[in-house]
């Protein structure tokens, strides 16, 4: 029996290589303008140089442009300020592709925000409704920040209420931050000291005024407003437009899954092909044969894992799956504590064994070893031998 390590799972296929450096230019430019925001987020983030060849070539604009799809137009750009902590391209992307915590119950989640202005972003739709009708919103019906400078500063909408009047709603955690900065500031001005995990740094007051200038004339050109519209309507269109293609790509995996004669359900949850499936939809593209080509081999080697019940890192447990104890090394329905550990045979008297093909090699190898060790001489990959006993474990694989 061929020993599944959980520590040995096979996460990448050893074709891919980073051949990036040694990519021309002009090539790397052809290439990178097919990528969506979030690929180009992503890659920004693997080294500094791609990060400036990103900037300097307007890639951003054609990635925005490579979010379009039949009713789904370009993906509105990122509101442009000079001090773009929150709207630099890369952020952008990531805030609005990559998923985040949920704004109420701090859960994660994939979805995209369903405030933009308030940058809300709910894992479900009773979050959703909680945040987009319950108290997370805060009707100014006083007009208590309208004339306050700060009042300004904050994200707001204006809306009408049911007696004809219109006020300024704000996101009452803004309200607190802002609230919250207002206290610590006036410790500094009574000359106090501040907590030493007080976010803010004292500034005297001409620095304040400045500050206060630069706000004032900052934030109206911060077409954040506008932008939070734009995207607002974006999005309609956009997930109209992923759930056709998702359908799209669903089918196209199933017929590749038919031919392997493997159910797609299990394919599905092997990463190497999830992440795909993920990242296509999420950029509205169609998988294509020669996608399945590329990811087919390592998604196959980590169903059999899979199948013989060792999940991938981080991977939960589904109710039904039997997974490999790590003790005894058999196969037990994950959760059942009745699980008896199967006894351990007594270490075999093991003769350690050289390799006949590495005449100049002293390495001793177990029996397992050395089968294993001449396998992987013989094919690159996967250096993973599967034998007929790896009982069938989970139900929806194979
Ligand atoms: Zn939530
Ligand atoms: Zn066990
Ligand atoms: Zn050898």
């Amino acid at each position: 029996m061929r020993d599944f390590h959980p520590a040995r799972f096979p996460t990448s296929d050893s074709t891919s290589v980073l051949v990036c450096k040694e990519i021309p230019l002009d090539i790397g430019f052809h290439i990178f303008s097919f990528c969506g925001p979030f690929d180009l987020a992503k890659l920004s983030c693997t080294s500094k140089s791609l990060r400036a060849f990103i900037q300097t070539n307007r890639l951003w604009e054609s990635s925005y442009g490579n979010m379009s799809r039949g009713n789904c137009s370009r993906l509105p750009p990122p509101p442009v300020v000079e001090a773009s902590r929150n709207y630099s391209p890369s952020a952008y992307a990531f805030w609005l592709l990559g998923g985040g915590l949920c704004t109420r119950c701090s859960a994660w989640t994939d979805s995209q925000p369903c405030h933009f202005l308030f940058r809300f972003r709910a894992c479900s739709a009773e979050c959703r409704g909680m945040l987009l009708h319950g108290n997370s919103m805060w009707h100014d019906k006083r007009h208590k920040y309208t004339t306050l400078s700060w009042g300004n500063w904050l994200p707001r909408e204006s809306c009408t209420l049911p007696n004809g009047g219109t006020v300024y709603r704000y996101s009452r955690r803004a309200i607190k931050d802002a609230e919250n900065e207002r206290e610590q500031a006036l410790v500094v001005d009574r000359g106090e000291q501040l907590d030493a995990e007080c976010a803010l740094r004292a500034l005297d007051r001409s620095k304040i005024s400045q500050v206060v200038v630069c706000l004032d004339v900052l934030l109206p050109k911060l077409n954040a407003p506008q932008n939070a519209k734009a995207l607002e309507s974006w999005q309609i269109a956009y997930l109209v437009e992923k759930a056709v293609v998702k359908s799209a790509n669903l089918s196209f995996m199933k017929s590749m899954c038919m031919a392997e004669n493997k159910k797609v359900q299990g394919v599905l949850r092997c990463p190497a092909a999830l992440s795909v499936f993920d990242a296509f939809n999420r950029d509205l593209e169609l998988i294509t044969t020669t996608v399945w080509a590329q990811i087919r081999r390592l998604t196959l080697a980590q169903l059999e894992w899979m199948k013989a019940g060792v999940l991938p890192p981080n991977m939960p447990a589904r109710p039904g799956d039997r997974i490999r104890c790590e003790q005894c090394n058999e196969l037990r329905a994950d959760g059942v504590s009745s699980h008896k550990h199967k006894a351990t045979k007594a270490p075999e008297t093991t003769r350690p064994m050289l390799c006949p093909e590495c005449p100049h090699s002293r390495r001793s190898f177990s029996e397992q070893g050395l089968r294993d060790h001449m396998l992987s001489r013989s094919v690159n990959f996967p250096s993973i031998v599967f034998t007929a006993d790896a009982s069938p474990g989970i139900s929806d694989l194979s």
